[in-house]
């Protein structure tokens, strides 16, 4: 399971790599919910690509 944390994201609208991690995420299991980045665990498999392009380190396995 992918754990996110939301004090080191600071929003998708703050994000300095303009929410990457939504447009990272080739099956589309991560929705921006309120600002902030939601992920369908039924949708993903744990590829890693939200982990390794946030630039705040915000996701983690
Ligand atoms: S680990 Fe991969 S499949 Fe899961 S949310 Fe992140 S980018 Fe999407
Ligand atoms: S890439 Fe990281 S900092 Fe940017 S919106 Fe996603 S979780 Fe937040």
């Amino acid at each position: 399971m992918v754990n996110f944390n939301k004090q080191l994201c600071n929003g998708i609208d703050k994000c300095e790599s303009n929410g990457v991690c939504i447009v990272v995420c080739a099956l589309d299991a991560i929705e921006n919910i309120n600002n902030y980045p939601k992920i369908n665990e039924d949708a993903c498999t744990e590829c890693e690509l939200c982990v390794r392009n946030c630039p705040n380190r915000a996701f983690s396995l």
